[in-house]
């Protein structure tokens, strides 16, 4: 599961993803979505890079643990 970090938002705390703010190249276009985990298709929390160009790896959930294939 993606964390929970308390964020103020407007005076008030209220728990947030901690997510990513960039991408692995300092991109900061990343869109968070649910989609298919790269290695074994269990749907999970990624931040693709929506800048242009941009080769670095999807960033996802890093507390995933992958399925095995069996
Ligand atoms: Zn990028
Ligand atoms: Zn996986």
């Amino acid at each position: 599961m993606v964390r929970l970090i308390p964020v103020e938002r407007g005076g008030k705390i209220v728990w947030a993803e901690d997510a990513p703010d960039t991408c692995p190249d300092g991109h900061k276009r990343l869109v968070p979505t649910t989609a298919g985990c790269p290695e074994c298709g269990e749907p999970i929390r990624q931040w693709p890079c929506r800048e242009p160009g941009c080769t670095a790896p999807v960033q996802y959930d890093d507390e995933h643990v992958h399925h095995s294939r069996k």
